[in-house]
């Protein structure tokens, strides 16, 4: 199958080449393919490790310190070099990038998965290329639960932000395989797995990686994630030629971990399950038919009636005027803030309110018609 909007993931060990620097000529390669994807009208937002990497090419001398607030060091000093090097590479193709530094954190609070998510549907819409690391200056180590640690989960969380139809784990491993390659010959590709089991974890955690934090069993974990949440994913070697661009054009190469569910059947399922929703806004005949018959985003004019008490990123339900629930969605505005802009024209939220988290109540990305 093709695929339109893609998440690649690239790890150290393949931006380094297993060096200790950053390397050119393969990050390059990989770009170039991101590039022609783009051209071609496909979307692909980079998760890149490196930033450490590239950190101690920078501090040379002083990267024999240990610990993790060096590593925070390293990550700070070598973020801004990846990027650097990104952009060099990107602008010789007329592609602007932007940076953006996750937490773990930052994507479990309501309103930053909300900022997170808009921010990076507006860069794809407009054809920009976000480079994605996790923010390791403030993530820390010794408090796992705001901590991704690696980005492999990092990329499939992304994944369901961004509501991409591929997950491309690129390193410098074929795949899954039946051994671990490095020490047994007989060890076979493992093409495809439908299901994730407790086999499938024993065969991750024998396929040690010597390089880059995650390794196998952060590759199956951010398979799982990402498959449940309606996204294929692909591990495969990154060194292989045009690797990104066969896979993105259907070819079957290094091991594919077909979606569990389909990408709207989870976001809907998600946002419809009564248990999420934090309230209710009813809107007028004007709004019903922009949002069922033009598929617009709803809009603070097309407001009639706010109920419950949730906040900016909440998930709420929309009703028409005869009390039929059509469609749901994650607010942009909170309860309060609703009240106040509930039919004015969205040209006077922000003297209304005094800020301003754009035009739409709703946005039609983030909203279900039921
Ligand atoms: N965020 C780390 C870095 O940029 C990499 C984490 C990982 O490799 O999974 O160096």
């Amino acid at each position: 199958m093709p695929y339109n909007r893609i998440v690649a993931k690239f790890g150290t060990g393949l931006i380094t080449s297993g060096t200790d620097h950053l390397d050119l000529p393969t990050m390059s390669g990989l770009v170039n393919q991101v590039a022609r994807l783009q051209y071609q009208g496909k979307k692909v937002i980079v998760v890149s490790s490196g930033a450490v990497a590239a950190g101690g090419q920078r501090l040379r001398e002083i990267k024999e310190r240990k610990g993790t607030p060096f590593k925070q060091v390293l990550a700070s000093v070598g973020q801004g070099y990846l990027m650097h090097t990104y952009e060099q590479l990107f602008s010789q193709h007329d592609i602007t990038i932007a940076q953006a530094l996750l937490t773990k954190e930052d994507l479990s609070d309501r309103a930053g998965y909300l900022n997170a998510r808009n921010t990076l549907l507006a860069l794809i819409e407009l054809g920009v290329v976000c480079i994605v690391n996790e923010n390791d200056v403030v993530a820390i180590d010794e408090i796992e639960q705001f901590k991704f640690g690696d980005n492999d989960n990092l990329s499939a969380m992304v994944s369901n932000l961004v509501d991409a139809d591929l997950l491309v784990l690129l390193s410098d491993i074929s795949g899954l395989y039946t051994a671990d390659p490095h020490y047994n010959p007989e060890a076979q590709l493992i093409r495809r797995v439908d299901k994730i089991d407790a086999e499938t974890e024993r065969l991750a955690s024998d396929t040690a990686n010597r390089r880059g934090i995650g390794g196998m069993t952060t590759k199956i974990e951010a398979a799982r994630l990402a498959t449940s949440s309606g996204t294929d994913v692909i591990i495969a070697d990154g060194r292989e030629p045009d690797i990104l661009l066969r896979i993105a054009k259907g070819e079957s190469l290094g091991t594919l971990f077909p979606a569990q569910v389909n990408k709207m059947e989870s976001r809907k399922r998600w946002m419809l399950s009564g248990l999420a929703s934090k309230g209710k806004v009813v809107v007028d005949e004007g709004a019903m038919v922009a949002l069922k018959k033009q598929s617009k985003s709803l809009l603070p004019a097309g407001v009639v009636e706010v109920n419950g008490n949730f906040q900016r990123g909440d998930i709420v339900d929309i009703f028409d005027k005869q009390g039929k629930h059509v469609a749901c969605g994650i607010s942009n505005y909170g309860s309060i803030d609703i009240l106040v802009i509930k039919g004015a024209h969205s040209d006077k939220i922000p003297a209304l309110l005094g800020h301003d988290y754009g035009d739409e109540v709703i946005h039609r990305n983030n909203m279900v018609i039921v």
